[in-house]
């Protein structure tokens, strides 16, 4: 079973839904039912380090984290 080394917490509360981070990282995030940013079900992670960092980087609430 694939488990990721890197975690992507992202705060439900601080996210606007402005979806700016599904723009620049669609391999990463989607947008789920309540409008507010989801990392991906499907995803591996830790081969999409770049793109999930870009994501986190763009948002304007800081809403979401990553730890390695
Ligand atoms: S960039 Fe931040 S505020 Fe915008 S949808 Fe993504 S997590 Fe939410």
């Amino acid at each position: 079973m694939f488990v990721p080394t890197m975690k992507i917490i992202i705060d439900e509360d601080k996210c606007i839904g402005c979806m700016s981070c599904t723009s620049v990282s669609p391999e990463v995030y989607e947008m789920n039912e309540k409008r507010k940013a989801v990392v991906r079900k499907e995803v591996n992670i830790d081969e999409n380090e770049d793109e999930a960092e870009k994501g986190a980087e763009i948002c304007p609430t800081n809403a979401i984290k990553i730890e390695k």
